[in-house]
């Protein structure tokens, strides 16, 4: 730390994201980007935008969210457009947690990090003990409450009705609902946005439309809302979202078939991955994500991890006592989750 850094930083904890190996060539199952490349369409979208990188993006991202817009069947007012969802959950953190934070112990990981940042109070709900959330343990509270749904890294899905239990337990406090992972199979909160004005959905290019290098997030809420985020966003960075990287969402979204289909291909190919693991031994929490999140019966988290490792398969593996004998396993291709159970047979042996 130089002696320059600011002291309300001086106990900040950053996020540690997965390993980018630009060495060897691993099979990567450890930050749960998608085993297709972008639609062609995205990629074309993108090309064609670089020629004009002498200009500034559009701030106001009109022509994404005229799309988002008829694709979801939201208005445009209620859209936000953001540099990955991280910033818009960022934003959240800076913007909407005067009464502090609370979300579960087990998730993901950044929340604490943008707590942190931010000088917001928060407190760590304990899952149960099947790594579910009660409602019940936030009904009562008026912090702001972030949930991943499905959650990550454990991929269990929390109903709607039991989100809206949430929401209308105290309308005057706001619960984000962090829908990543919301593609592969859960049921989304969006329709709520209609009725309660205490909910914002954040969503990403990332994971179902394979876009993770662009960095393209979004999110839905009340015109209130997206009014104040555009706030926030107007002063830090107006140009936040790259014009290539907004068109090749254009383009994704004009794709929706090449989305829906890889997304039923990763849903088969985890169920696949899922009874495999099951016969090795392995406990695997009912996933509703590209991920499963697994516990052999004797051999510990972290041994795994490295034994896949060495053999070229690259997992992710949280040091935190509660998930220390889990590792969180990107779903990929089929030969992917083959070669997994594979070295897996050979290690456990
Ligand atoms: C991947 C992920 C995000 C953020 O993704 P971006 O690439 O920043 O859009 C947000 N929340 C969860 C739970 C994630 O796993």
């Amino acid at each position: 730390m130089s002696g320059f850094f600011s002291q309300k930083y001086k106990e900040l904890v950053p996020y540690v994201p997965g390993e980018q190996p630009q060495g060897r060539s691993y099979i990567k199952l450890n930050t749960n980007e998608s085993p297709f490349p972008p639609s062609p369409r995205a990629v074309a979208a993108a090309a064609e935008a670089a020629k004009k990188l002498q200009l500034y993006s559009d701030p106001e991202m009109r022509l994404l969210k005229k799309k988002l817009s008829e694709v979801y069947g939201v208005p445009e007012n209620a859209i936000f457009v953001c540099n990955g969802s991280d910033e818009v959950l960022n934003f959240a953190f800076m913007a909407f947690c005067d009464q502090g934070a609370v979300f579960p112990d087990v998730t993901y990981g950044f929340y604490e990090v943008f707590a942190q940042l931010n000088g917001v109070k928060y407190r760590k709900i304990p899952l149960k003990s099947d790594f579910t959330v009660d409602p019940a343990d936030y009904t009562g509270t008026n912090e702001t409450a972030f949930l991943a749904n499905p959650n990550a890294p454990t991929g269990v899905f929390l109903p709607v009705k039991e989100i809206e239990k949430i929401l209308s337990s105290n309308e005057r406090r706001l619960v984000v609902v962090d829908e990543a992972y919301i593609d592969f199979g859960g049921e989304s909160c969006l329709p709520l946005i209609k009725k309660y004005c205490n909910l914002l959905v954040t969503r990403t290019f990332s994971k179902s439309r394979s876009m993770a290098g662009a960095r393209l997030g979004y999110a839905f809420a009340s015109p209130a809302l997206i009014a104040d985020l555009e706030t926030v966003k107007y002063s830090t960075n107006p140009y936040n979202v790259n014009a290539m990287t907004a068109a090749a969402g254009i383009g994704a979204l004009e794709d929706g078939d090449y989305t829906e289909k890889n997304c039923l291909t990763i849903a088969s190919n985890r169920a696949f991955a899922a009874e495999e693991l099951e016969k090795l031994s392995f406990t695997v929490l009912p996933s509703r994500a590209n991920f499963l999140f697994a516990r052999h019966a004797t051999v510990g988290g972290e041994e795994l991890y490295l034994r896949l490792k060495e053999k070229g398969i690259l997992v992710r593996h949280f040091g935190a006592e509660r998930i220390k004998d889990f590792l969180r396993i990107t779903v990929g291709s089929k030969e992917e989750m083959r070669a997994l159970t594979e070295a897996l047979k050979e290690i456990l042996k």
